[in-house]
């Protein structure tokens, strides 16, 4: 059971199966079951927006804060939280559920743009939340851009991501959502939180994956990262930055996929 489970997560994944064991098979996958239809999971994503709004006039008001570490000095700057966007603020389980495999982020942009995007509950209320209070919201996703034949848009996964979020309920634009390969960003998040260090202080982190708040946490190491993540980096992070959990970092459920598979043992 354990090994087979395995092997489903990693052809969802990796897209590393051979035909016949890429064949879904519900019965195995209890993470997207429960994301699909457990009462406990929009409970808890609930739980986390809630907490997260709670705490946001704290940390507007401390202008001493900042949920990027080694952001200094940012007391001038304006306030921003920044928010990853699958299994953060739109659900993609309707696609995990249903998309042939292989995974290709072809099938995954052409989903998003064909099918109206479901938000994850509680983020459209914590953005209002946010937006009402002055905060400036980012949205940073490692959705790739990719050039799609017969479009002369280098990037036509930016305007569906755009459009996937005002779906879920929340306007945004193109100035505060931010695709790997755009401008030269690769997969590594922390560049792009580093940038908007820059510009904002920023109070919060959300999102469903380690990536989303540490860098380096993959297997495949990312400029600036050198070395590759292992179970072992993987929680002692989480114990280095133990202080911030729930403390300006927020983190959702996601048994689906992230970057936890990549160091997987198989
Ligand atoms: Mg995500």
């Amino acid at each position: 059971m354990k090994s087979k489970t395995l092997l489903l997560f990693g052809c969802l994944v990796l897209g590393a199966c051979s035909n016949q064991s890429q064949q879904h098979d519900p019965a195995l996958d209890a993470g997207l079951l429960w994301v699909k239809h457990s009462a406990e999971y929009p409970a808890i994503t609930k739980q986390v927006y809630a907490s997260a709004t709670q705490a946001l006039p704290r940390f507007i008001d401390d202008e001493s804060w900042s949920a990027v570490p080694g952001q200094v000095d940012a007391k001038d700057l304006p306030v921003a939280v920044i928010l990853d966007v699958d299994e953060t603020s739109v659900s993609n389980v309707d696609f995990q559920l249903t998309y042939e495999r292989p995974f290709a982020n072809w099938k995954l942009d052409e989903w998003t743009s064909g099918t109206a995007a479901t938000p994850i509950a509680g983020m459209k209320e914590f953005v209002d939340a946010a937006s009402a209070a002055g905060v400036t919201v980012f949205f940073v996703t490692n959705r790739p851009c990719e050039v799609i034949e017969g479009v002369d848009d280098p990037c036509p996964q930016k305007q569906s991501t755009i459009d996937d979020i005002a779906e879920a309920g929340v306007d945004t634009d193109a100035d505060h959502v931010m695709l790997s390969g755009e401008q030269g960003w690769n997969r590594e998040k922390s560049v792009r939180r580093n940038l908007i260090a820059k510009t904002h202080r920023v109070i919060m982190l959300i999102g469903d994956d380690l990536v989303d708040f540490v860098p380096c946490t993959r297997r495949k190491a990312y400029a600036p990262c050198t070395q590759s993540a292992t179970v072992e980096y993987r929680h002692a992070m989480v114990d280095k930055y133990a202080h911030r959990w729930g403390n300006g970092w927020y983190i959702l459920p996601n048994p689906m996929h992230g970057s936890w598979t990549s160091v997987v043992p198989h």
